[in-house]
């Protein structure tokens, strides 16, 4: 925008607020062509980029003690977390984790920000760093861009496009495995590229819908995702406020703004912004970040690196536009502890606790113990009085348990297996029958509480508590 009079100035600000960047006036989409970002935040999100690209990739190859680092098996529900196994009998710390894991977003992001979406989020990362570096490289920066989406489709412009959404499908390809590979494993992936197409017609469907899906986003939907998509970015308008950290436009230094030089001459009482709008140039969301913090902002950092070329070039200091709060930047002290962070670290501090704690003492072997239905008691020909049960023994670990089971209380009873139990499976189940005997003086008419202990080896894994049914006249008997 040329420098503008008052009124217009004012109406260009708030009309921001009445539409999208990336659609026209009259409801289409406008593709967004952001100039090529370069600088020094660029430089360093490149580089996070890579690292993260390579964990991403890599994670599925790693294995800890022979077990993946990271599996969600939706489908066969199993999950491996850092190579532990978790069942679906641990839900609850699965439930803890994932709600210590919203505090802590909402901490973070009432503090810093959208930090996680410019420097961590899959969705940028594989955007900004990947599919719109392949763009650039085959059809050129943003003028180059734009010219060729209007140009007629020459040989060239059939090349360049059939090229760009050929690696696009590709590279679509490979993210789809690897995701996949973090739902059923490496090796069950592997079985399914290798193996005859016709006897994996799931796995394949499910590739070709991944697949499919990330090519969608990636070449076609694009920011849309992070703008009407995304729950976090509409839960930032809760989250922050005037103390938070976010990429920011300094308005007293940069206002009123406008052009240095006009007709040859000098002009007077501006502001460090000269109105180049290099900023908005290299918007991925195609928003002006001079109209304030606001929803579409994935806090990429393009603008910063571009306004700091531009205040280099003028002779000014960097910084006009940078990480900063609307606070510090109104003239007030910036404030990172303030009575709404410290509640949310004070929850996220008893949930960390409360995790922390029923993961060191969550059982690897979990057992269910059931009186058989139907029947009550009986009486052996020694006079004792017997009940069945049937027990159900789930071994989370990744290694064979032999298991013996025991009775604790009362100890004078006599436990007796119907067949065999265990040694369980790694990840595996057993299950049997038994019964117990207990002499008729140590039980009272009705419901007796009776303990039960879980060996395996030397070492106790479980302990679990049931009942025994005696007769209402067992004292007389
Ligand atoms: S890049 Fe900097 S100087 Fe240029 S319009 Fe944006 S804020 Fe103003
Ligand atoms: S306003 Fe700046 S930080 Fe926010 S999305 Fe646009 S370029 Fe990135």
């Amino acid at each position: 925008m040329a420098q503008t009079s008052t009124r217009e100035r004012s109406a260009y600000e708030e009309n921001f607020r009445d539409h999208l960047g990336n659609v026209t006036p009259d409801g289409k989409r406008l593709k967004i062509h952001p100039r090529k970002p370069r600088g020094a935040y660029h430089r360093a999100r490149v580089l996070v980029s890579w690292v993260l690209l390579v964990i991403l990739f890599g994670g599925p190859f790693v294995t800890i003690n022979g077990h993946p680092l990271l599996l969600l098996n939706i489908i066969e529900r199993k999950f491996v977390l850092f190579g532990v196994p978790f069942w679906p009998q641990d839900f609850h710390l699965f439930l803890l984790v994932t709600l210590t894991f919203v505090v802590f977003i909402v901490l973070f992001t009432a503090i810093f920000g959208r930090l996680w979406c410019g420097w961590a989020c899959p969705q940028t990362i594989f955007l900004e760093m990947v599919f719109r570096k392949i763009e650039y490289f085959i059809e050129g920066d943003a003028v180059q861009q734009r010219r060729l989406d209007k140009a007629p489709w020459t040989a060239d412009k059939m090349m360049r496009k059939g090229l760009k959404h050929g690696i696009y499908a590709g590279l679509s390809f490979l993210i789809a495995n690897t995701f996949l590979a973090y739902i059923i494993g490496i090796d069950e992936l592997w079985v399914i590229v290798t193996d005859p197409p016709s006897q994996h017609l799931a796995g394949l469907g499910s590739i070709t819908v991944f697949s499919l899906l990330f090519y969608g986003v990636f070449a076609r939907f694009r920011e849309q995702a992070c703008i009407i998509v995304c729950p976090y970015g509409r839960w930032q308008s809760v989250m922050v406020n005037q103390d938070t950290i976010a990429v920011t436009y300094d308005f007293q230094r940069g206002e009123p703004r406008g052009k240095a030089r006009k007709a040859g001459k000098e002009v007077e009482g501006l502001g460090d912004c000269v109105e180049c709008r290099q900023c908005v140039q290299v918007c991925p969301t195609g928003i002006d970040i001079r109209n304030g913090i606001q929803m579409e902002c994935v806090n990429c950092t393009a603008c910063i690196d571009a306004c700091d070329e531009v205040m280099d070039r003028v002779d000014r200091p960097k910084g006009l536009i940078r990480y900063s709060s609307f606070r510090s930047i109104e003239g007030g002290h910036r404030r990172l502890v303030t009575p709404r962070t410290l509640g949310y670290a004070g929850v996220l501090l008893v949930l960390l606790i409360t995790a922390v704690s029923l993961f060191g003492t969550r059982d690897e072997v979990q057992a269910v113990i059931l009186r058989e239905p139907g029947r009550l008691y009986n009486e052996l020909p020694d006079g004792r009085l017997s009940n069945f049960y049937s027990v159900k023994i789930i071994n989370k670990t990744f290694s064979t348990l032999p298991i013996e089971l025991r009775l604790e209380s009362p100890a004078e009873g006599e436990l007796t297996y119907l067949g065999t139990l265990g040694p369980v499976a790694p990840q595996g189940i057993v299950e049997g029958r038994f019964y117990v005997a207990l002499p008729g003086k140590l039980l009272q008419p009705g419901r007796n509480d009776i303990v039960f202990s879980l060996w395996s080896g030397a070492t106790l894994v479980h302990r679990l508590e049931s009942s025994f049914l005696a007769p209402h006249d067992v004292g007389t008997r």
